[in-house]
């Protein structure tokens, strides 16, 4: 069962505080700081969910979900993607959806709620049994 999730993000707080609270459940992160070097890692290395900040320095997180869902490599179309968005109640949510993300976060970052949200797809290795 594969635990590695990759998190495009531009914000080092949100980076530090998700890292920290996806190790402790024993997921492995991968970081990427903004949206062209996300693409390129979720193309290079075997990822089993993506975190992606919509709001970030090149292109924006609908484009990046976009150009992942249509990759050439296949196995990126069903790949999780969980948006985390600022603006939910502008729209944000509702268009990340669209671009070919899963589920949305708000922000600021729950971690329970980051929690929940990734079991739902890869489940924790520090979960017993
Ligand atoms: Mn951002």
């Amino acid at each position: 069962m594969g635990s590695t999730i990759l998190y495009i993000e531009d914000n080092p707080d949100n980076m530090m505080l998700v890292k920290r609270a996806l190790e402790a459940r024993g997921y492995k992160l991968l970081q990427a700081l903004n949206g062209v070097t996300g693409v390129a890692a979720a193309e290079r290395e075997n990822v089993d969910l993506i975190l992606l900040d919509i709001n970030l320095p090149d292109i924006d997180g609908y484009e990046v979900a976009r150009r992942i869902r249509n990759s050439h490599k296949h196995t990126l179309a069903y790949t999780p993607i969980i948006a985390v968005t600022a603006n939910a109640l502008k729209g944000d949510a509702e268009k990340a959806l669209s671009a070919g993300c899963d589920v949305y976060m708000s922000k600021p970052i729950n971690i329970r709620e980051l929690w929940a949200r990734v079991e739902a797809f890869v489940p924790s290795p520090n979960k017993q049994g």
